[in-house]
């Protein structure tokens, strides 16, 4: 990642209070803290909503979206642990930020996302911020992204009413995936892991509420109603 030329002293003091709130969230791993403060949160999220770049919390980034709460993705990433070598697939590129984080952590990161918008979006400040090893799709993360699996990482930002298949076979031996299921309103965070092809899976975290994963292993568009 190259120095950010439109990085702005006004978002220093901001980032470091929001790695403040992070370490309050019982992260206190300086490795992983100091990424949430070498990338500038407030690149990827839209201009109407600059202020609120630096909240712990989710911020609208349009199309009834929102960039995930920064503690739940460091939360995240330290379940995770993506190592240097690792490819990881990420469904839900959103805002990119997320994205960013983990390109930093692992050798390779494919991320899908449904919206045309936010993909170009993202695409365009990952550009800037001159990332090299991050490749984005539009269209259906429930089916992964076959040509390059499996994955030792798989990471899933929006809520399924079950663990699509598709995901489970793109895992690589000894991989494991972050992704929120239950019912429409509300979801358990699960940890799956595969080891010598087996599966398990266990609740991280319970009570999450997570837009809706919407595609052929996730929720049908109707069925989701609104977020
Ligand atoms: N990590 C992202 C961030 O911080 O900006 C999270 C974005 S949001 C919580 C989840 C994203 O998942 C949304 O952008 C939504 O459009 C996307 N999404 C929902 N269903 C999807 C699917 N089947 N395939 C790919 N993306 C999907």
């Amino acid at each position: 990642m190259e120095a950010d030329p439109l990085d702005d002293y006004r978002y220093v003091g901001a980032r470091r209070r929001l790695i403040e709130s992070i370490r309050g969230e019982g992260i206190e791993e300086l490795e992983l803290l100091r990424l949430f403060d070498r990338v500038p949160r407030h690149r990827f999220i839209p201009e109407g909503m600059l202020h609120r770049a630096y909240e712990d919390a989710p911020v609208p980034i349009g199309y009834g979206q929102t960039a995930s709460q920064p503690s739940l993705q460091a939360f995240y990433l330290r379940l995770l642990d993506p190592a240097p070598e690792d490819r990881i697939l990420e469904v839900g590129t959103g805002s990119g930020y997320l994205t960013a984080l983990l390109a930093l952590m692992g050798d390779r990161v494919y991320s899908v996302e449904r919206i045309r918008e936010l993909s170009t979006r993202a695409r365009a400040v990952l550009d800037e911020m001159g990332f090299q090893n991050v490749a984005l799709m539009v269209g259906d993360g429930t089916i992964g992204w076959r040509k390059f699996a499996p994955f030792q990482v798989i990471t899933v930002a929006a809520a399924s009413p079950q663990v699509p298949q598709a995901l489970i076979d793109q895992l690589a031996d000894g991989g494991r995936m972050l992704i929120p299921v239950g019912r429409r309103k509300v979801q358990d965070l699960l940890m799956v892991r595969k080891v010598g092809g087996e599966i398990t899976t266990e609740s991280v975290r319970e009570g999450c509420t997570f837009v809706p994963l919407l595609g052929r292993y996730g929720w049908a568009e109707g069925e989701a109603g609104s977020s």
